[in-house]
């Protein structure tokens, strides 16, 4: 199989950008497929990073974002984020552990056993693994509990949550947070999380931001603040 056979046989989009580096990024699970079996005849490691090196063959799954609720269950494609994840399940009352940081991939969550705000009542995002979708190294589909290959999906097991908030965070520009607190800056702080925590570079490049939260331990209001480096 050559690159013309491989940009025939996938829906995505192959690209060559140059130093012996081909990406596919995938539309489908069977596009995985394809790809695994191209790089093994061409001899390429395949990657799921967003830097392949030489010899490498990169899987950019970033186009498959589907998330399905079932019950207690979300079956996640490989492309989505965990914000993404939170948002559809949040919808339902529901949710399962990950990591603080919203911005990172549900199966890299899985595959490094990330642990976050919900560990302590039902344990690591590995531990709600129900079954994942996988591409093997020959090029099968195949569903398992043990993660192989380059992971298509993920199930999670979902867990009702309380929608009353016992903490949060507000992210408000230094100049504005006066008038958005109505205090003066002093205090302590609960344990907070949010979808878009930590600050970003974005919100960095915008200056000085300011935090505010409340939460267990907290009698009142609180902020901190951190002056862009
Ligand atoms: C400031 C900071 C704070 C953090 N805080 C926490 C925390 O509180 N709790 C916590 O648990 N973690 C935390 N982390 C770790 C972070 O959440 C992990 O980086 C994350 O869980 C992995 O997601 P990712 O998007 O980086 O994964 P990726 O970089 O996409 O992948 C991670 C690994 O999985 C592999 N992989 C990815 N997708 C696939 C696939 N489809 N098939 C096969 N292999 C695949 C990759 O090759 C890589 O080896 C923190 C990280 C930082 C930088």
């Amino acid at each position: 199989m050559d690159i013309t056979t491989l940009c025939t046989a996938v829906r995505g989009t192959v690209r060559t950008p140059g130093a012996g580096v081909t990406e596919v990024r995938v539309a489908t699970p069977h596009d995985i497929s394809a790809t695994v079996r191209f790089a093994a005849r061409q001899r390429l490691r395949v990657t799921t990073s967003r830097r392949p090196g030489a010899g490498e063959l990169a899987v950019d799954l970033t186009a498959l974002k589907g998330i399905t609720i079932r019950g207690r269950t979300a079956e996640v494609q490989a492309g989505a984020t965990w914000a993404e994840l939170d948002a559809a399940t949040q919808a339902h009352g529901l949710a399962t552990p990950g990591p603080r940081l919203s911005y990172t991939s549900v199966v890299g969550a899985v595959l490094g056993r990330a642990r976050g705000w919900l560990t302590p009542l039902h344990g690591t995002t590995r531990d709600n693994l129900v079954r994942a979708e996988c591409v093997t190294a020959d090029g099968r589909l195949v569903t398992t509990e043990e993660p192989e290959g380059v992971i298509t999906s993920v199930t999670l097991r979902l867990h009702p949550v309380d929608r009353k908030v016992y903490g949060g965070v507000l992210l408000y520009r230094l100049a504005d947070a006066p008038a958005a607190l109505g205090c003066s800056a002093n205090s302590r702080g609960g344990g907070a999380s949010s979808p878009g925590w930590p600050p970003t570079s974005r919100h960095r490049r915008n200056g000085s931001f300011q935090a505010i939260w409340s939460g267990a331990g907290c009698s009142r209001w609180s902020r901190r603040s951190w002056a862009t480096p």
